[in-house]
């Protein structure tokens, strides 16, 4: 017998129907003799439709107002989930997040989650309950609702797995794995069997919206076995999706390049002609980290004539105040000659662990590019990707050439055992 925390996604979760289907799986584990924390995400669009309508009241919503509204479409699936086990004859117990508690700091709408009681749970396990957690949220000390940011129960899914020392955490959802991109842009995308925790957080973290980021991370640092699978098989499927492994396996299949991510979720902004002298950087962007803006690529050029453009991205939904912050604040403190921004760019990123260990794929992926027309405005790399910002239009294109280039609609040939 074995503890396994189930997490299932919006559209596993979409209807009476698919809410039945999830019943049902779970029956079968059930069945089989294993414990069960289900973690259940809002029904499809339900968190935007909650999120509209506070918008609609209110276009400058308070945070924790935001987060009272916006943790109910949880709320609702675990009730109803618990009615569909015990209609097929399973003992269930729903709780929402405040319920167990699972706490967390007062980060409205993206708050961290600091621990979780997990004695009611155990209680109700070993009671043989099927036990019924809500994910996207929490409770601060406070007593404040929570919620984990879009697509936290991802992240409630893992944490309770951590904290249970489950022996898998299986994340359910309408895709049946990681695949190498997006399959609706690349039809020849293949699914992974298995992809590294490190390849697993560039290709969360960069817009393969399989997993939260924040859930990956978690997993990471708890050592949580993790497997992405679809909720839209058989009941009875024996698929095994995709599995996020820890270690590089000497004997396993090991492709130098594992996926190409995307996003649009990023926008640039220039500060044009400031002075190129020590104390630059801090200048510009201490103001935009006081203001609790993350900044991803950063570029900046020595100049020669001594003044030099300064470039940096930030998520989009931050764009606007960055702007002002440039303009009111830096741009008359060092003087800089204006400030530009264009919200129109995508970042595409390959991913993988062989790039360690092979040189030459940086030039061969701006080869791709240019033999395409694409023009590169900013690069990044780390030791497993390399990240190129494009124009937004080119964005499917570039994705799509890369994966063909790096030949990844095919499996990686078993790499020779070392003698
Ligand atoms: N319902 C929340 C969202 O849509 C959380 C989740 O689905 O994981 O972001
Ligand atoms: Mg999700």
């Amino acid at each position: 017998m074995s503890l396994i925390v189930q997490k299932y996604g919006g559209t596993s979760m979409g209807s009476p129907e698919r809410i039945r289907e999830v019943a049902r799986r779970v029956a079968r584990f059930a069945k089989e003799g294993h414990q069960l924390v289900i973690v259940p995400s809002a029904m499809a669009g339900e968190t935007n439709r909650l999120l509209g309508l506070a918008r609609e009241l209110n276009p400058d919503p308070d945070p924790r107002e935001l987060d009272v509204i916006a943790s109910t479409g949880e709320q609702v699936s675990i009730g109803l989930l618990a009615l569909a086990l015990q209609a097929i004859g399973l003992k269930a117990k729903s709780y929402t997040g405040w319920q167990v508690p699972i706490v967390t700091d007062t980060a409205h709408s993206k708050a961290r989650i600091l621990g979780i009681e997990e004695r009611k749970i155990r209680q109700d396990l070993e009671a043989g309950h099927v036990v019924i957690v809500a994910g996207f949220q929490g409770i601060d000390d406070e007593n404040n609702i929570t919620t984990l940011g879009r697509g936290g129960s991802d992240t409630t899914g893992v944490a309770l797995a951590a904290a249970l020392k489950a022996d898998e955490c299986q994340i359910y959802t309408d895709v049946d794995g990681v695949y190498t991109t997006d399959p609706r842009i690349v039809p020849e995308a293949r699914r992974l069997d298995t992809v590294t925790f490190e390849e697993m957080l560039e290709l969360a973290s960069l817009g393969s919206k399989v997993l939260q980021i924040r859930a990956v991370e978690f997993a990471g640092k708890y050592k949580v076995k993790l497997r992405v699978l679809s909720s839209f098989t058989d009941v009875g499927s024996t698929d095994m999706g995709t599995l996020i492994t820890f270690e590089e396996d000497e004997n396993m299949e090991q492709a130098i390049i594992s996926g190409i991510a995307f996003n649009r979720d990023e926008a640039k902004i220039t500060v044009l002609g400031v002075p190129d002298r020590p104390g630059i950087a801090f200048a510009i962007l201490g103001p935009i980290a006081e203001a609790n803006i993350d900044v991803d690529i950063i570029l900046q050029n020595a100049s020669s004539e001594g003044l030099t453009d300064f470039s940096f991205t930030v998520h989009r939904n931050e764009f606007k105040r960055a702007m002002q912050i440039l303009e009111t604040k830096v741009k008359p403190a060092i003087e800089a000659k204006g400030v530009v921004g264009d919200e129109r760019i995508a970042k595409v990123s390959l991913v993988g662990i062989g790039m360690r260990t092979h040189a030459g794929i940086a030039s061969k992926m701006f080869g791709a590019l240019a033999n395409e027309g694409i023009n590169i405005q900013m690069i990044s790399t780390s030791e497993i990707k390399t990240s190129v910002v494009v124009d937004e239009k080119y964005m499917e294109l570039a994705v799509r050439v890369l994966h063909r280039v790096f030949e990844l609609d095919k499996a990686p040939a078993q790499e020779k055992m070392k003698p």
